[in-house]
């Protein structure tokens, strides 16, 4: 692990290039003649735009360009602010807003900072521009996941500290790497590490996931993301022979069987009896079988060997031992000469925590962050929607194997659902109605006192 401290912020360049920005914003909406101050509209979306064009796409994100960046924010409002490199060249870039009561556990809004490969042909406009068009909406790789979380902690700061603002609690930013590859360097290392434990974090914020209508959507917990290969062997033959036991036959059974499952998994969602993150989930990813020939495929041989990979999503309820037990008795059975591998593509995340209990943040009356959360969202004007499991995963679960609340929310509403995808886009209107809400939550959050009821509170409120 290496410890930097600042590491200064934007040169010239970077200065340059954000006034630049501002400068075309503003020509474009004629708004003003002079430098929007930096509390307007138009400064807040030239900031978000600046971020965005920063290139962070993996596999080889410009971390530092985003961190110069993010310490630039930090310094105009009076953050203090760390680097920490467990893993050269990854910085995680931890900003903290002390509180008046350092003896209470703090609040840690948690982004990150790199995002996924792009298909540049397949977009209309570049994804690393941030191209604002006429209906407001601002296209970039990043818009929705979640580089607009990050920056909309920092404005909603940015206005607290302008209303006078001042927090009990302290309030961590922490901006970590990797995310999109499994945060093994990033969110997990500074999850386990002694620098976290310092934090005394109470509550985590982190990302969820854009909302068509009119309700945010907030997490409470997600899915454990599996890989499993299934590897069929037979007697290899002439392709013209019926025989039984052949590696494919072997690999079909196995398929069909996996498949009956899948199906009855997602008729639970199709009949609303159950949410896409509540059912275990059941993908193909590969098919690996034949012979290669110069041509193609040697025709007229059977195979003695057939593998296919799946990836599965068991969500906190789910029962992962007899999963397990199914995948070994029914899917891969050695009856049928059939073996398995599990989790060789992504480690298999438990779903339980250390002493057995399904990982999830709870939302009702014992989680005051719940009711906190819903109570600012609603004095924001914001509507949220029935807690969720989050159908894939994110660095939450590494802050919530701590025993911690962590909760999935990015506030899009109104939004479709384009993260991963071509033409990621996000409105700037819905970007600074989440900056309100943000502004809400985290009002709420740092100036929390438990009620009393016994005990000294800091760990019933865990
Ligand atoms: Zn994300």
């Amino acid at each position: 692990m290496e410890l930097k401290g600042c590491r200064g912020f934007a040169g010239w360049y970077s200065v340059l290039t954000l006034c630049l920005l501002s400068f075309i914003y503003m020509s474009s909406t004629s708004a003003s003649e002079e430098d929007p101050p930096s509390s307007s509209s138009a400064a807040i979306i030239s900031r978000f735009q600046h971020y965005l064009q920063i290139n962070t796409v993996q596999p080889n994100p410009k971390y530092h360009e985003a961190a110069d960046f993010l310490l630039a924010q930090a310094k105009s409002l009076s953050l203090e602010s760390q680097t920490i490199e467990f893993v050269e060249g990854k910085p995680v870039v931890l900003l903290k807003w002390p509180g008046s009561d350092p003896s209470l556990p703090s609040i840690l809004l948690n982004s990150h900072t790199d995002v996924v490969q792009v298909e540049q042909h397949k977009w209309t406009h570049h994804p690393f521009a941030a191209h604002l068009d006429s209906q407001g909406n601002i296209y970039a790789r990043g818009s929705q996941d979640m580089k607009c979380v990050g920056l909309q902690y920092l404005e909603a700061i940015r206005r607290l500290k302008a209303s006078g603002f001042r927090p009990l609690r302290s309030v961590y930013l922490s901006f970590v790497p990797d995310e999109e590859i499994g945060g093994h360097d990033g969110a997990e290392k500074f999850a386990k590490s002694d620098i976290f434990d310092d934090l005394n974090v109470g509550v985590v914020l982190d990302e969820g996931l854009a909302s068509p209508n009119e309700h945010y959507r907030a997490f409470y917990g997600e899915r454990s993301p599996w890989s499993l290969v299934i590897k069929a062997t037979g007697a290899p033959g002439h392709g013209s022979k019926l025989y039984d036991n052949s590696a494919m036959e072997n690999l079909l059974k196995s398929i069909e069987s996996i498949w009956r499952f899948r199906a009855s998994q997602f008729d639970l969602v199709k009949a609303g009896l159950k949410a896409e993150g509540e059912v275990i989930s059941v993908n193909m990813a590969f098919l690996k079988a034949g012979t290669p020939s110069p041509t193609g495929f040697v025709m007229n041989l059977q195979p003695s060997e057939a593998e296919a990979g799946f990836d599965i999503r068991v969500p906190p309820n789910g029962d992962p031992e007899a999963l397990e037990r199914r995948i070994a008795e029914e899917w891969a059975p050695a009856s049928r000469n059939m073996t398995f591998r599990l989790g060789q593509f992504k480690a298999k995340v438990s779903v339980l925590d250390k002493s057995g209990r399904p990982i999830i943040t709870a939302t009702d009356s014992t989680n005051p962050w719940w009711n906190l959360l819903e109570e600012a969202v609603r004095k924001a004007n914001g509507k949220l929607g029935k807690p969720e499991i989050f159908p894939a995963s994110t660095d939450a679960r590494y802050f919530r194997e701590r025993g911690l609340p962590a909760i999935g929310f990015s506030p899009m509403a109104n939004t479709p659902i384009l993260l991963h995808d071509h033409n990621e886009f996000l409105n700037k209107d819905e970007y600074l109605k989440g900056i309100e809400a943000y502004e809400s939550i985290i009002e709420a959050y740092a100036s929390y006192v438990e009620k009393a009821s016994g005990g000294d509170g800091s760990r019933d409120e865990l």
